[in-house]
């Protein structure tokens, strides 16, 4: 139907005859002149119809935005002036000889021509129209040789692309499972896999040796975040390797994807141990552009009569943090009023602050409401240890160190951006030496990876002492993102039980949810090991969209809803009695 794609019609075509199909994107009327601009997906070209051309005239004045046209016309210079440099086919224009109306188009919902503000919810109703937007054609293009990049780097490298089932049973990843019932066997349910981890683990068992797959992977988890009930992995495992290899694997698929499709030099990803990363940042994926620290003050403040930080002082669990925001004194109290406000989404009963006016004044110069409370000495041997300087502000947080650390780290990386204190663009890392478990709420321990990794100990030990064991995890972290994570797998079974033992998960149930897992195990599973990265992530931040449904063609709502085809549906009583299940009536809180 066609001999070009509008936007590879360049000046090398002058004088030839080309046919070319796409969009009305935008028609104009110069005093008997038609201009059309027509669009594919390479682009634009322009379009001029003369009158002489009476029929081709004719329907070019009738056609509206976004009809489907074929056009076929000569190609011919720019007036002089008129040329536009910003465009691929600026320096040229079509002479239309020809138009056919190859469909007609209702009024688009939102104007395609020009920029317009357009809630994202009318955006998801007519996904398919904002899909043809720039933007996002631009985003999906780029993913697309994102994942080809990714796909020949995996071969080059020897690793196999295999695919694993979708109907599952439960991979404890963290989340909820959406679950998925069976007709054949009724009152028995699928799961759709959280990720394909125990699948490529048997691969790995099975001799494949290097794997990878572009995976979905299925979450059901409250979505506060900007997280998706579906998303895509870059799913790798690998045998006969250790953590180093693995590392130096996905950095250098990583930096190699920066390098050739941005140009960007990640350089190095220094390493930090997780207990690091939580003194200093507050955070498990701390942004490196952003140059503060919380600074321990604990031991300054456990004699004070204030109970608000000497209790968290001299808590074990507690924690007292100091953050210095350089510049900050400047915030006003209205602000500060709302930072409180950020910071009590993570939990934390307040804020507090000093601002460093005049600090030659000595605790003269200083501004809070607290230096009462904690005394004037205790004030000056903190603003010593933060070395502040006229000008900054510092904010506090006490209490357990879990939230201290939580809403802290979270403010850091706010003010961070609200004030632009990045030091650079791209800030990637590693976070390493994680913990193997964390306490829940009601004191038992839970996975932090998944229950699949290995410890960096003997099982003897890790029964010994389970809170304190270390894991042989990783984290790839950039700019506050965590972009992937992995770790070497438990490939012994004795070691895989004792951890499911830690874990409350009774020989029984080990059996029934994880049996075929631990009998491979016996079969001469080799030592392997992996990692994930997230591909929506990785797409977001390298095209700088503000989430993630802005890098998927076709995304949930927050409310894990598909408003386009108004997806979850009712189902028919008929084929729930096929599978066996009846509603039960909606229960009413
Ligand atoms: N399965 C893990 C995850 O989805 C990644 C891995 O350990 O390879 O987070």
């Amino acid at each position: 139907m066609r001999s070009h794609y509008c936007g590879d019609i360049t000046e090398a075509y002058i004088d030839q005859t080309v046919t070319f199909c796409g969009w009305v994107h935008r028609r104009r009327d110069h005093g008997g002149v038609i201009f059309l601009d027509v669009r594919d997906r390479e682009g634009l070209v322009q379009v001029v119809f003369d009158p002489d051309t009476v029929e081709a005239f004719n329907t070019a004045d009738s056609v509206r935005s976004e009809f489907v046209v074929q056009i076929t016309g000569r190609v011919r210079a720019r007036p002089a002036g008129s040329e536009n440099e910003n465009m691929n086919t600026g320096k040229i224009e079509i002479l239309g000889k020809e138009i056919a109306v190859l469909n007609k188009a209702a009024t688009p919902p939102f104007p395609l021509d020009e920029y317009s503000p357009v809630g994202e919810d009318v955006r998801l109703h007519y996904r398919y129209m904002d899909l043809r937007r720039d933007e996002m054609q631009h985003n999906l293009r780029f993913r697309h040789k994102v994942t080809t990049h990714i796909r020949n780097f995996l071969d080059q490298n020897g690793f196999l692309d295999i695919e694993t089932p979708i109907l599952t049973r439960a991979t404890p990843e963290g989340a909820r499972d959406y679950l998925v019932p069976s007709r054949t066997h009724q009152g028995s349910f699928f799961a759709l896999p959280q990720s394909p981890q125990l699948f490529k683990q048997l691969l790995m068992v099975s001799g494949f040796d290097r794997y990878y797959q572009i995976a979905k992977c299925f979450r059901d988890e409250d979505l506060r975040a900007d997280r998706q009930p579906e998303f895509t992995q870059i799913d790798i495992e690998a045998s006969f390797i250790d953590e180093e290899q693995i590392m130096e694997i996905t950095q250098g698929m990583i930096k190699g994807i920066f390098k050739e499709q941005l140009g960007v030099d990640l350089g190095d990803f220094p390493r930090m141990p997780y207990s690091e990363a939580m003194t200093r940042f507050g955070s498990d994926k701390p942004d490196l552009r952003i140059p503060m620290e919380l600074v321990d003050v604990a031991d300054l403040l456990q004699d004070i009569e204030f109970k608000v930080f000497a209790g968290p002082a001299k808590d074990p669990k507690g924690r007292v943090a100091a953050l210095k925001v350089p510049g900050g004194a400047e915030l006003s109290r209205k602000q500060i009023d709302e930072y409180t406000k950020y910071v009590s989404i993570y939990g934390a009963k307040g804020l507090a602050w000093i601002k460093v006016n005049e600090l030659e004044n000595g605790v003269n110069g200083l501004q809070s409401p607290i230096i009462k409370f904690i005394g004037e000495d205790n004030t000056m041997k903190i603003m010593e240890r933060l070395d502040v300087k006229n000008g900054d502000i510092v904010f506090f947080g006490a209490d357990k160190a879990k939230i201290v650390n939580e809403a802290i780290g979270a403010l850091r990386v706010k003010l961070g951006l609200d004030l632009n204190l990045l030091e650079k663009e791209w800030a990637p890392m590693w976070v390493v030496d994680f913990p193997m478990f964390e306490e829940t709420s009601d004191g038992g321990l839970t996975a932090i990876h998944h229950p699949f990794t290995a410890p960096s100990c003997s099982p003897e030990e890790l029964k010994a002492d389970p809170v304190n064991a270390l894991s042989r995890a990783y984290d790839m972290v950039l700019n506050g993102v965590e972009l992937g994570g992995g770790s070497l797998r438990i490939h012994d079974q004795q070691m895989q039980q004792t951890v499911f033992e830690i874990l409350n998960i009774s020989e029984e149930e080990q059996q029934e949810k994880f049996g075929f897992l631990l009998d491979a195990l016996k079969f001469g599973a080799p030592p392997h090991g992996g990692l994930a990265f997230g591909l929506d992530r990785l797409i977001m931040l390298m095209v700088g969209a503000d989430s993630i449904r802005e890098v998927i063609a076709f995304p949930k709502t927050q409310s894990a809803a598909c408003v386009m085809t108004d997806a979850p549906g009712v189902v028919e009583n008929k084929n729930l009695r096929e599978v066996g299940i009846q509603l039960r009536p909606k229960e009413t809180k």
